[in-house]
């Protein structure tokens, strides 16, 4: 860990410019190779979402050579999936489907420390808005689903850990403040465990293990990389991986730049939620920001911008799998053929449509919950 870094918080609402500068100043190689290399690339990684990683190499080895490697990533108890979430999911089903052994932590332990999110609430959370949805999502159950505070393994790790990280590095990647409370400054341990956890013998031992997270996270992977590297001789870790995907926009324009703003949690009309209605959904898209003119009439002369619509960012990276089709959309837009009423009325069939699937699958998941959460 070098304290001349930058720091970026995990728990700040960033906004990134330019991936490319971010990833000098980290150490992040690009993922374009890959996107060549897999000639079933998953759509994320071939319209850009997925940009970058750290030692992929290991991964993408194992894949071809059809060895045992692991994938991972964590889900916040903090209220259900929006679709920037399911995102990575869909990813994590992506490596499913070419061998890895999925693991989920449901963590609870961030949403108690930093959000502020009582027990209960965060179990109810995970249990009725999450997990029903990443069954749904299509995850197999020989994913292995846990409560961070369920798994003593997990918290031994956490703690075995925390012995070898003085509190000036922690300080250096995540730039902690005074007036943290002493639960959020230990967190980042139990997220480091998460992701060694898998490479415990009793979880199948050390192996290769990609972990897909949004920039902002990278502090984390940084922090795990060197742990795994530092209890080498006692646990024989191999060093985890990384890719790294770009911010999916929101629904609203943002006033400052005149573009689609962030997708946020906290503000519901900014993205679409696993849990919402579908004619919620449908709503939802029929209001968003378009890249279109002001009038039919100048549309029609001068064509639309769909590099800058949310609408067809939503076709591009959720609602369109067909690469022809969304190439189509996107030059009668430009030629002004296309009008965003048209356009919006079309994307809303298409998530109402996921949506009643989505709702009806969720259903039947509940009643296999059972089958994916992992005994303590
Ligand atoms: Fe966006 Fe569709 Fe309008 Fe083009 S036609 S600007 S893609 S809503």
């Amino acid at each position: 860990m070098s304290e001349d870094q930058p720091i970026i918080d995990p728990w700040a609402a960033i906004k990134i410019d330019d991936y490319e500068q971010v990833f000098r100043e980290f150490g992040i190689e690009s993922f374009v190779p890959y996107v060549k290399a897999f000639p079933d690339a998953h759509l994320l990684m071939r319209r850009g979402v997925v940009v970058g990683h750290r030692g992929f190499q290991l991964i993408y080895d194992c894949i071809k050579s059809r060895a045992s490697f692991v994938v991972i990533t964590g889900r916040a108890t903090s209220g259900p999936m929006h679709f920037g979430h399911k995102m990575v999911f869909d990813l994590l089903i992506w490596y499913q489907r070419h061998g890895a052994d999925v693991f989920i932590p449901l963590s609870e332990a961030e949403s108690y420390a930093v959000r502020g999110i009582s027990w209960e609430e965060c179990r109810r959370i995970g249990l009725e808005e999450i997990v029903p949805s990443l069954i749904a999502l299509g995850l197999e159950p020989t994913a292995r689903i846990y409560f961070q505070m369920d798994t003593l393994s997990l918290l031994k790790l956490a703690y075995t850990f925390s012995r070898k990280i003085t509190l000036n590095e922690a300080q250096s990647i995540y730039g902690f403040s005074g007036s943290d409370n002493m639960g959020k400054i230990f967190f980042p341990f139990i997220q480091v465990a998460d992701i060694l956890l898998p490479q415990l013998p009793e979880f199948g031992g050390p192996r290769p293990t990609v972990v897909p997270v949004s920039i902002d996270q990278d502090p984390h992977i940084r922090i795990t990389r060197d742990v795994a590297e530092r209890f080498v001789s006692e646990y024989n870790f191999v060093k985890p991986s990384s890719t790294y995907h770009k911010f999916l926009s929101g629904l609203k324009v943002d006033p400052e730049t005149g573009k689609p703003g962030k997708m946020s949690a906290s503000d519901p009309e900014t993205s679409v939620f696993l849990t919402d209605p579908p004619d919620v959904a449908a709503g939802k898209l029929l209001n968003a920001f378009t890249g279109g003119q002001p009038t039919v009439r100048e549309q029609k002369e001068m064509g639309g911008n769909p590099d800058i619509c949310s609408v067809f960012e939503w076709l591009k990276y959720h609602l369109i799998e067909d690469d022809k089709k969304l190439s189509e959309i996107y030059h009668v837009c430009k030629s002004g053929d296309l009008t965003c009423g048209d356009c919006k009325s079309y994307a809303a069939e298409l998530i109402y449509a996921f949506m009643k699937d989505h709702h009806r699958k969720r259903e039947q998941a509940k009643k296999i919950i059972h089958k994916y959460m992992m005994q303590p």
